[in-house]
């Protein structure tokens, strides 16, 4: 799974990992990112879900 890089982005500067924006695939709204209780994208303009796999 390593589509997953994708979604992120690290910023040497200040050694932060940022979030590109992802667009739904069902509606093209930006999606939100959550961690609680598992990461995952969700779309808050269809309901869209999409769960994230951690390497471990
Ligand atoms: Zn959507």
């Amino acid at each position: 799974m390593s589509q997953v890089h994708n979604y992120y982005e690290y910023d040497y500067k200040t050694k932060t990992i940022k979030l590109k924006n992802k667009r739904c695939p069902r509606c093209g709204s930006i999606m939100g990112h959550y961690k609680e209780p598992t990461e995952r994208w969700y779309c808050g303009s269809c309901g869209y879900t999409e769960f994230l796999e951690k390497k471990s």
